[in-house]
């Protein structure tokens, strides 16, 4: 390691030549010389190499001490010709803050547009300048940013309104604009020229320089020694895990390095990875190479001169150090700008600014990353050269104009296509990934040419229109060469062999969308731009299909009278293509003629003659006619890349220039032709001619019954075109088709949408089509077509229709699939017959064409299509062989009634103008004529209302007929008499009529009274599940058969007062102890029994630090743990919860035992994780799928009698320290004859046992067979799950693990109870109940099977805590024990002790004085640590409690006395009453449900409400006085030397004096961390978060522990540590120390929680913000405002009390399979 000897000699040896060295001569001798640029260059030829680059690790600190000494410091002298602090300082003093903000941002941070005010979407400002702007108010978009991009406030060409904040307002006094070179001295500024120009220059030089062992001319090192780098570069090709695994071979390093080489690469662009001699640097490089070419390209690595990497090094300082400098002053700033924008000595495009920006893609990442920097802190920070820079980076139209960009863009973008094919359309490879990179660049280039056309001008000049048309020629050009572009042909006979290439041109057509929309803009805005257009474009389509009749046959069509020469053409048998740019331009260039009115201003100037409509229509009619025959089904064998490409066709994203366009364009040439001549080749094209062109169509059930299939297919056809043609006729909402506004096109689609059912905001931004900004123009329609309503705790906010806007229901509408169709047209009737109106859904009443597509309404009165319209309901007269559809009549109904609405319509304006010679009633009326004298439309309508085969279209017909008899009467009314009254048709009711109406009237009224309280009531009863939901669910798990009767919960009448504990206590009677429960596996009921079957319920244990009050404490080594004592800052804990089902234990072993053999199948198989861990013991509840790992045995109450004769506390001490002192010695003897086999009794005094206690008896054990072998497999599971250890049942500390997670699971429902402020008895679901109370009786019985002296000897030790007894070591102080955990333990194992015992103490007595003694230590424990230091509270007047307040002072005194000192002196009785009452009630809550479940003893009534009376009923039920003292002054003579003891422990004045707080009672409940109200915070505060582990370097995913607040690096190789020999990510590491293996976490970028359990489990859930509508922002896509939903929140907090997070990961995972393969670890 000859370089690390260099390393340390380096310092040393620059020793000398720092001392000798001066900044200031050296500026002055540079003042002097001639050729200064040559003198710098020799300075840094000299001490660069000497300063970088010495050792392998670039960058260490020494160089940033000596760079800024030896180089900065010289350079800084010459500039200011003084003192360089001095000279700045004055420099600042002149210095004019720029106007711009140019903050540049930070990976992540927060960053706002405004949807109003932003002249595009680029435009941007940061939060600060954000907040104090007008835009606060407006409709803002956040973001957060990639990073690099800068601040626009101040910009006055970034904002329409609004351009500065507050802060970067100008100040109107000085805003003359002074040149800010005014206020330096003429050397100054020629010194400063001088420095820039040589620095930048230099930096320049350095940083595009791609020699790898030379230098540029002047830098030459004196000397050059033989060390080089082997330099590693970033590459987009090569994979993480590719470039660690090499790293590893080429350079020997461990995986550790190669990850944080690999880190650095990333980052920074590029990485040495070895330092040494050009042989062994060329070395690495060769294996490098070697390794990764065998993959597509190897990985770039370069060797290079350490005296180049050095100067590279000092460049980027001296990038830093410009930019430093720039900002003491605006005059060097704008100096700095004239020298990077200078012309170099090559002419355009050689300024230094132009020198890096052309090299911008060979630089590595860090470098990119300096210059833009200091590219931002000056050029864009000067309002004057912001602009000039502005052309150099592409902006705006003058690029137009005076670069010709737009040309030039498309040019370049064709030549990046180069693929063409015969035709010379645009061919592409297989769209892979490789083909998608190619992509990025084509991207960028469209990206360039958005950003060109983004703003539309305001004012042409000539020279723009010439320049935007050759823009526009080549862009035509760039459309012919996509027009017809992969092509398809049917495929007959078997299926397509390989799916052709359809996603690149798709892709392509997408990303030119908006493109094409602009373009179209661009024309609108100017008149003659636009003709000249239309005629380019014109040209360009006849160019591309003037051979469009070449090799097809002419034929001529003839049907009604009316024939039409066309061309013979099938597209089920020729070639066709989805791709036509350039007929669908020229669509919406014709109905921009149209809406602008050009085409009636100036039809000499359009080429109106030249059109064909027929060669118009052509193309776009196949498109849709091959829609229409794929719905048909006929063409199956040509696979999904054309189901694909028609799914496309129709989409959202695509529609707009695709499908929407080829309508306009069937609009636009069938209103140039005979409406007859338009529907025979419609006809024609859908190849059902044939059908409707015989004589004898009306009779197609007789002539066509060939196949069936063909039959089906034609039906499909027939009902296609016919929606072809409702659409040609009714489409009329884009403006310039119809007389509309844009407006009234968005508020049409809004309405369809929520025609299908309410939807969220979101679901309405995707259902419409975005434009460039991403707006959809939605916000400024929605409130007038519907109302919103606001979520509740879950789901979102909907917008609903607003009842009068359904009148614009149109069943027909183009962009509604059939799937849409349908379930609006169920929703639109099911709300008609709610409101009691006829459900019939006739067309609406349509906006009127404009002039130019006028003649459209003619095709629904020609003959051609009545000629359909006849035979269509001809056929319907029959039952249906198949020979018409149900949909087919629909649509033929439909047509009639738009042909009679549109009839209404036009009489309606006729007394405007007297132009009706649109008469469809007429028409209809009038007998067929192709076979002579068939039926009339109309008659066929009269005849079918009575068919019983047509109930469903019955109401439909009925509507026509009435219509048809309403125009009449007008007709007849205006006929007669002069138009005057146009509501006259509305009286016209004869008195029969009149009649009818009013019986039917009075049907329809009772009908609409039925239809309403039934409505009322459905909706009572739906409101009342949803208020009661809670309750419902609780009353399905009541009456799950599985859940016990628990009859032990009536309380017993015989006795008034109840107590839990004590000999005194609740006794159950013989048959109230009977319990029978069912297997939910067998169905077969069972009586529990100790002797019986073990009956167990499915059960889930795990570690929690949801209670805990120290999450710094590092978890326990779990081989050493001794978890005897529970320390009272409850850190980590044991919760026990269940589902409540219950099960035979051997009907769950022998499922367990079948899911075990088949995962185990299903891992051999494949290698998938599922939602449960079987290795672990894990499964799924059979009944609910709860995740559990264990089962509780269910043990029925033990049988206790008590005799009257009790000991009280003293005697009952005496006797039980006799008991264990004859105890311990028996165990000490035992032990002793274990070590060595003598009976060695010195030491050990033989103590003999009290009268009837039997120390050599062993108790016989009462438990079935399966009842102990349960005992145990919950104790292990217990056991090795909280330690997290492996199985052992024989580990003595089985039994305290099962009586901790007792103790602990109470513990933690007692506060849950607290926090959701319910009473403490009779409010926990039937599941909880169940598993307390089975968890409790267990720990009183799993003693049986473990070693009863562990036991009695685990007794011993907890009890000389509260007795202190000097033979026992090690026993903690009572302020280091958390009480309630002691309570338990005690009574727990004191059946190992009692069984010995034959003398007639009662069991209870013991529970009672255990009870008795722990409370008045608790009370201790809380008098030492939980008296506040200040007094806040009043004393208040009365003192209801005068003896407890003095028996507490008298308490705290003597305590006092003890303690001395150590304790402060508290004289007000009332606050120490109050300390102790409010610090032991969780104790005493805790108490009381513990003894409940033990003892089966049912609640006083008190314990079943919340609110007063609490204190009482508890000290009474658990037989304590309610003046807690008296525990004490009645025990005096007792109690005082058990106090002595415990104050005398040493860590009670240790715990005292200590500096670390004391755990404070009560404990109060832990919360999630507080969050802002306002999500920007949040990202804000992500932003400025860096890795921990990557010195300074931002996050890339930001994570926030809701837990304890702390933020992680996540999901990113930097963060990575290992975990029990598994490298995991930030969030899985921080689980185990902060949640025990569990976590909830919010991801900050992409607005999401995150929930983690283990290494392998997580989901993610719904993060607590909503936006204004009610919605979350998963993944911040939408970037709307979001809140912080204090509900939503609520709920997160309390699935974590609740110990729920791993049962919610289970159940996201069994719902969504995905979420399984996900490694949450990584995370
Ligand atoms: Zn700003
Ligand atoms: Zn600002
Ligand atoms: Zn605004
Ligand atoms: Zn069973
Ligand atoms: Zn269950
Ligand atoms: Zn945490
Ligand atoms: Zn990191």
């Amino acid at each position: 390691m000859a370089a690390v000897e260099t390393d340390r000699d380096a310092p040393s040896a620059l020793c000398s030549e720092f001392l000798n060295f001066s900044a200031k001569d050296t500026a002055a001798k540079w003042l002097q010389v001639s050729n200064l640029p040559k003198e710098v260059y020799q300075h840094l030829a000299c001490y660069v190499p000497k300063i970088y680059c010495l050792g392998p690790n670039l960058n260490p600190q020494n160089e940033d001490l000596l760079a800024p000494l030896l180089l900065q410091s010289p350079l800084e002298w010459y500039l200011c010709g003084e003192e360089p602090s001095v000279g700045l300082a004055k420099l600042e003093q002149n210095n004019q803050p720029s106007q711009l903000c140019g903050h540049v941002f930070k990976v992540g941070e927060p960053t706002y547009s405004c949807r109003e005010c932003a002249a595009d979407p680029t435009c941007v400002l940061c939060m600060q300048c954000f907040l104090g702007s007008v835009h606060k108010e407006h409709r803002y978009r956040m973001t957060t940013s990639g990073g690099g991009g800068f601040c626009d406030c101040g910009d006055t060409e970034a904002w329409k309104k609004g351009p500065y904040c507050q802060k970067h307002e100008p100040n109107i006094s000085d805003s003359s604009q002074k040149d800010p070179l005014a206020n330096l001295s003429d050397e100054m500024i020629a010194r400063t020229y001088n420095v820039f120009s040589i620095i930048l220059k230099y930096a320049v030089d350095m940083l595009t320089w791609e020699k790898e062992d030379e230098l540029p001319e002047g830098l030459e090192p004196p000397a050059r020694g033989d060390t080089y780098y082997c330099m590693l570069f970033n590459d987009e090709v090569h994979t993480y895990e590719q470039v660690i695994y090499t790293l590893q071979k080429a350079v020997n390093c461990t995986q550790k390095e190669a990850v944080s080489f690999a880190t650095t690469v990333d980052r920074d662009g590029r990485k040495s990875v070895r330092f040494g001699d050009f042989q062994f640097c060329e070395q690495a490089k060769s294996v490098i190479v070697r390794n990764t070419s065998r993959q597509t390209k190897p990985l770039r690595v370069q060797v290079m001169h350490s005296s180049v990497v050095a100067h590279q090094c000092f460049a980027l300082k001296a990038l830093t150090w410009l930019g430093q400098i720039i900002r003491y002053s605006d005059a060097l700033r704008r100096i700095l700008c004239q020298v990077g924008l200078q012309r170099g000595p090559e002419g355009e495009n050689s300024s230094l600014v132009d020198t890096l920006m052309l090299c911008d893609s060979k630089m590595w990442k860090g470098a990119r990353n300096v210059y833009h920097q200091l590219f931002m802190s000056s050029l864009l920070m000067d309002t004057k050269y912001k602009k000039l820079f502005a052309i150099q980076f592409a902006k705006a139209r003058m690029l137009i104009t005076e670069e010709n960009l737009m040309t030039t863009i498309i040019r370049t973008f064709m030549d990046h296509l180069r693929h063409r094919d015969l035709h010379g359309h645009f061919q592409f490879e297989r769209y892979t990934a490789q083909q998608a990179f190619k992509f990025r660049r084509v991207q960028s280039l469209i990206g360039d040419l958005k950003y060109v056309l983004i703003s539309r001008p305001t004012e042409w000049t000539d020279q723009l229109r010439e320049k935007y048309l050759e823009g526009f020629s080549a862009f035509l050009e760039l459309l012919k060469c996509m027009q017809g572009m992969d092509p398809v042909v049917r495929q007959v006979g078997q299926h397509i062999e390989m799916e052709p290439e359809w996603e690149a041109a798709f892709t392509l057509q997408m990303k030119l969308t908006h493109i094409i929309s602009m373009m179209q803009e661009w024309c609108s805005s100017d008149e003659r731009v636009l003709i000249e257009a239309y005629k380019k474009c014109l040209s360009a389509l006849t160019h591309c299909h003037s051979g469009f009749t070449d090799g097809e046959q002419p034929i001529t069509l003839s049907m009604c009278g009316h024939s039409v020469d066309t061309i013979r053409y099938c597209v089920s048998q020729e070639k066709v293509s989805i791709h036509l740019p350039l007929s669908r331009l020229l669509a919406g260039l014709h109905a921009l003629l149209s809406k602008t009115e050009v085409a009636y201003r100036f039809p000499e100037l359009l080429p109106l003659s030249e059109l064909s409509p027929p060669m118009l229509i052509e193309h776009p009619l196949r498109c849709l006619v091959l829609c229409a025959q794929v719905h048909a089904g006929m063409w199956r064998r040509n696979g999904f890349s054309l189901v694909n490409q028609i799914y496309y066709y129709h989409n959202v994203k695509c529609r707009v220039e695709m499908f929407d366009k080829d309508l306009s364009m069937l609009q636009a040439g069938a209103s140039m032709m005979d409406p007859n001549h338009f529907l025979m080749i419609m006809l024609s094209r859908f190849e059902l001619y044939h059908i409707f062109s015989s004589a004898d169509c009306r009779k197609r059930y007789n002539r066509e019954n060939a196949n069936k299939d063909v039959v089906q297919q034609n039906n499909t056809l027939i009902e296609e075109m016919l929606h072809l043609v409702i659409m040609i006729v009714g489409e009329r909402y884009t403006a310039g088709v119809g007389q509309v506004e844009c407006f009234d096109e968005i508020r049409r689609e809004i309405v369809h949408q929520l025609c299908i059912r309410p939807m969220a905001h979101s679901e309405l931004v995707k259902a419409l089509p975005e434009n460039e900004n991403k707006e959809t123009g939605m916000e400024r329609v929605i409130d007038s077509v519907a109302l919103f309503k606001k979520p509740g705790v879950t789901g979102k906010g909907l917008y609903k229709l607003r009842p009068e806007s359904a009148k614009m229901f149109n069943l027909y509408f183009h962009h509604y699939s059939r799937a849409d169709q349908s379930k609006a047209e169920e929703a639109q009737r099911k709300i008609k017959r709610q409101n009691g109106e006829d459900s019939v859904l006739p067309p609406p009443v349509l906006p009127r064409f404009c002039p130019l597509f006028a003649s459209l309404v003619n095709i629904l009165q020609c003959d051609v299509l009545l000629g359909i319209l006849g035979a269509v309901l001809q056929w319907a007269m029959e039952p249906s062989g198949g020979h018409w559809s149900e949909s087919m009549l629909q649509r033929v109904l439909h047509l009639i009634g738009m042909g009679l609405v549109e009839e209404q319509q036009h009489l309606l304006s006729s007394a405007e103008d007297n132009d009706t010679n649109f008469n469809f009633t007429l028409k209809i009326s009038r007998p067929g004529e192709a076979p002579a004298n068939t039926p009339s439309i109309l008659a066929l309508l009269e005849t079918l209302q009575n068919a019983p085969h047509l109930e469903v279209h019955k109401d439909m017909i009925r509507w026509i007929l009435k219509t048809v008899a309403n125009i009449k009467t007008t007709r007849e009314c205006t006929a007669s008499a002069p138009p005057s009254d146009s509501s006259g048709h509305s009286q016209e009711e004869t008195v029969r009529d009149k009649d009818k109406a009013e019986r039917k009237r009075k049907a329809e009224m009772a009908r609409l009274r039925r239809e309403k309280i039934m409505a009322q009531m459905s909706e009572m009863q739906r409101h009342f599940i949803n208020e009661n939901k809670e309750l419902f669910q609780q009353s399905l798990e009541e009456l799950d058969p599985s859940t016990s009767s628990t009859l032990e919960h009536s309380p017993s009448s015989c006795d008034s007062t109840l107590f839990c504990v004590g000999p005194r206590r609740w006794r159950a009677g013989g048959s109230d102890r009977r319990q029978v429960v069912t297997c939910i596996l067998c169905q077969e009921e069972q009586e529990i029994r100790i002797d019986g079957k073990a009956m167990v319920l499915a059960a889930f244990v795990q570690r929690s630090t949801v209670m805990s009050k120290n999450r710094k404490r590092p978890p326990h080594n779990p081989d050493k743990y001794d978890p005897l004592f529970m320390h009272p800052d409850l850190s980590f804990g044991t919760h026990t919860g269940s589902c409540g089902h219950i099960m035979h234990s051997h009907c769950w072993q022998r499922y367990f035992e079948a899911v075990q053999a088949k995962e185990q199948r299903r891992q051999q198989r494949l290698r998938v994780h599922t939602s449960y861990d079987v290795e672990n013991g894990e499964f799924l509840c059979p009944l609910c799928e709860c995740l559990s790992n264990t089962v509780i045995p269910l043990l029925p109450l033990t049988k206790t009698s008590c005799s009257s004769e009790q000991p009280d506390l003293s005697q009952w001490l005496n006797i039980t320290s006799l008991q264990m002192k004859a105890l311990l010695s028996a165990h000490r003897k035992a032990k002793a004859a274990d070590a060595d086999g003598v009976d060695d009794m010195d030491g050990v005094n033989d103590c003999p046992p009290p009268d009837g206690f039997k120390l050599d008896y062993t108790p016989k054990n009462p438990y079935s067979s399966t009842i102990k072998e349960m005992l145990t497999t919950f104790g292990t599971a217990t056991y090795k799950v909280g330690l997290k250890v492996h199985p052992n049942e024989q580990d003595p500390r089985v039994p305290i693990m099962c009586w901790g997670s007792c103790a602990y699971t109470i513990q933690s429902i007692e506060r849950l109870l607290v926090d959701e402020e319910k009473p403490l008895f009779g409010s926990l679901p039937c599941r909880q109940d169940d598993c307390l109370s089975s968890l409790t009786r267990f720990g009183s019985a799993c003693w049986t099977v473990s070693s009863h002296a562990t036991v009695q000897n685990h007794f011993i030790r907890l009890l000389a805590a509260l007795v202190p007894d000097p033979r026992v070591e090690n026993t903690p102080c009572i302020l280091d024990i958390d009480m309630f955990h002691l309570l338990v333990s005690l009574v727990l194992s004191h059946p190992a002790v009692f069984s010995l015992d034959s003398s007639g103490l009662s069991a209870d007595t013991a529970q009672l004085h255990f009870l008795h003694l722990v409370t008045v230590a608790h009370i201790v424990q809380i008098l030492l640590s939980s008296v506040p230091e200040e007094v806040q509270m009043e004393q208040e007047s009365g003192g209801a409690e005068r003896e407890e307040e003095e028996k507490v002072c008298m308490f705290y005194n003597t305590l006092r006395t003890h303690l001395g000192s150590g304790l402060r002196e508290v004289d007000s009785g009332w606050h120490l009453w109050c300390c102790v009452k409010a610090g032991i009630l969780p104790y005493l809550r805790a108490a009381a449900l513990f003894f409940h479940y033990l003892n089966g003893a049912p609640a006083p009534p008190e314990l079943h409400t919340l609110g007063v009376g609490e204190w009482e009923a508890l000290c009474g039920y658990l037989c304590l006085p309610s003046n807690l003292l008296q525990l004490f002054y009645n025990n005096r003579e007792l109690m005082e030397p058990l106090l002595h003891g415990w104050c005398s422990h040493p860590g009670v004045l240790q715990g005292l004096q200590s500096s670390v707080a004391l755990i404070r009672f009560p404990r109060e409940s832990n919360h999630l961390i507080e969050l802002p109200g306002d999500y920007s915070a949040l990202i804000n505060q992500a932003s400025s978060f860096t890795c921990p582990k990557s010195g300074g370097d931002k996050s890339r995913a930001p994570t926030l522990c809701l837990v304890c607040g702390a933020m992680l690096c996540s999901q990113s190789y930097c963060c990575q540590s290992e975990l029990e020999g598994v490298d995991v990510g930030a969030c899985t590491a921080h689980t185990f120390a902060c949640g025990a293996g569990v976590g909830i976490f919010l991801r900050v970028r992409e607005s999401q929680v995150l929930f983690l359990a283990g290494k392998t489990k997580g989901c993610f859930y719904a993060p607590p913000y909503l936006d204004d509508y009610g919605e979350t922002d998963q993944g911040l896509r939408r970037g709307n405002p979001l809140h912080l939903c204090q509900e939503r929140y609520r709920k997160i907090q309390k699935l974590w009390r609740q110990h729920s997070i791993t049962e919610e990961i289970g159940h996201a995972q069994e719902a969504n399979q995905t979420l399984v393969g996900i490694d949450w670890q990584h995370l």
